[in-house]
């Protein structure tokens, strides 16, 4: 593999001009100001590398999203081809490129059911902000103007922008900011895990579906839009809900005219082994599809928002008062992006990412399940390669960890130490790698994640946060 470390001289500058004006999404600043960020330089393959020289296991996959693994030339050439070709132009009305067409064509293809037609942005937020706005233009034209509250859930993640983050129910994401409460409704997680003890499995589902109508109901249906669910929930800690969850909530949304938006930006391309995992996995066509992140696997900025002939045949109708479907980007339908995405799916199917998912991800799974019988994990949740530690200090009474103990960061660290990059998410850590990690690739992350474990467990017991 290529070593792309730079000077010594050369890592201060781009150290310092960070520290000083890149404001970092997501970002501490209080400690951000003293230390600064990591620098990488070089990425081939599964790993990263560092402006050292170092190399790192990404067992993140950028941020969820580099499916096929860094360094693939492929890609590179077709997005220079296509800037030399036609680099942009506005897709406002009647015109368009061929990547954008062909691309649109394929997802439509790829999509479940009548998903048959994508509205393009540059990231997830905005794909789920599009979708908002299309529903509430669809229950205008039919003539339904109330029809436009939105349901989510509590600890779901779908993204940053306003509307993106008043639909997310990270609470934790919400402080010292503001959401809009009047559009948006939150239910409870379906965290099978953080049930009531003694709940049974199939109860606690139909509780939490129960809820879902509920809230339809206090709300009115007549002014309830949609629901918003990913279908495994990522950035609130990987969330599987319970067996039948899925279509017992895609009902209750049909029986009240709900359309229901399934954010697959991080499920979808590959990484359970689907395409799509609403119908694959979980055997639900939702009315709207959000993904972003693998459809291009990170290399370009991307997102869809893909929906169904139904909602078009609405919103492409002769419109009131000679209103046309006024939303859009400068860069929706950006030709480069579109040509990325193109062969990325070309190479996902080409190299069959989606079986070896199936294969290597399922032996992921069961090796970081492992890890379960370790004293600090007190839940190992997820499927292949979108997986969740959650460390507890108490397996039985599942009483967390002192946050003031960092066992996150802590367990970071002590895999970064060790050539391995996993991320913290409060008391957890997660992991979503880049789909072609070999069995060989699994066990050095497997066994690394124990060491790691390991080691913080017993930092963690000398200085008083966990019994001995
Ligand atoms: N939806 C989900 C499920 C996500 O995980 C994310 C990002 O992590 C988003 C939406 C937002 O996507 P983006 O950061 O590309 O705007």
């Amino acid at each position: 593999p290529k070593v792309t470390a730079v000077d010594a001289a050369e890592k201060q500058k781009v150290w310092e001009a960070d520290r000083d004006h890149f404001m970092h999404p997501w970002t501490d600043f209080s400690t951000f100001k003293e230390s600064g960020s990591m620098v990488f330089t070089g990425a081939d393959g599964v790993s990263i590398q560092d402006a050292d020289g170092k190399r790192y296991l990404d067992g993140i996959g950028g941020l969820w999203c580099v499916n096929i693994g860094y360094g693939r030339k492929e890609i590179a050439e077709a997005v220079a081809e296509q800037i030399c070709a036609i680099p942009y132009f506005s897709t406002f009305g009647h015109h368009t490129t061929p990547p954008a067409a062909k691309l649109a064509a394929k997802l439509a293809e790829l999509a479940p059911g009548d998903l048959n037609h994508v509205f393009y942005g540059c990231g997830g937020s905005v794909a789920n902000d599009t979708a908002v706005r299309l529903i509430h233009f669809y229950f205008n034209q039919l003539g339904k103007p109330t029809k436009k509250q939105i349901i989510s859930r509590i600890d779901g993640y779908h993204g940053s922008t306003y509307m993106a983050m008043s639909i997310t129910g990270v609470k934790f994401d919400h402080i010292g900011f503001d959401i809009d409460e009047q559009l948006v409704h939150h239910i409870s997680c379906p965290n099978p895990y953080r049930r009531d003890p003694g709940l049974s499995e199939e109860e606690f589902c139909r509780q939490k579906v129960q809820e879902l109508e509920d809230k339809i109901l206090e709300i009115g249906p007549d002014n309830v839009a949609a629901f918003f669910a990913e279908p495994i929930m990522g950035a609130g800690g990987v969330i599987v809900p319970p067996k039948g969850y899925h279509k017992a909530t895609l009902e209750v949304c049909r029986k009240y005219d709900v359309l229901y938006v399934s954010d697959e930006v991080v499920t979808a391309f590959g990484r359970l082994g689907h395409m799509f995992a609403s119908e694959d996995e979980f055997e639900i066509v939702p009315d709207i599809i959000t993904c972003a992140k693998g459809l291009t696997s990170g290399y370009l900025p991307l997102g869809a928002t893909i929906f169904s002939d139904r909602i078009y045949e609405v919103v492409s109708k002769p419109q009131a008062e000679g209103a046309i479907f006024t939303h859009g980007f400068t860069y929706s339908g950006h030709p480069v992006s579109c040509a990325a995405a193109l062969k990325n799916i070309e190479i996902i199917e080409r190299e069959g990412i989606c079986e070896h998912v199936k294969e290597v991800g399922a032996y992921f799974e069961a090796r970081i399940r492992e890890l379960g019988e370790l004293d600090l994990v007190g839940d190992v949740r997820g499927r292949k390669f979108m997986i969740c530690l959650e460390n507890v200090a108490n397996k039985e009474t599942k009483e967390l960890i002192d946050p003031a103990a960092k066992v996150g960061n802590r367990i970071a660290d002590a895999c970064q130490k060790r050539g391995l990059i996993v991320r913290p998410l409060a008391h957890m850590n997660i992991l979503s790698p880049t789909l072609i990690l070999t069995r060989e690739d699994v066990d050095f992350v497997a066994e690394t994640l124990r060491e790691s474990i390991v080691e913080v467990t017993e930092g963690l017991r000398a200085e008083g946060y966990l019994a001995r």
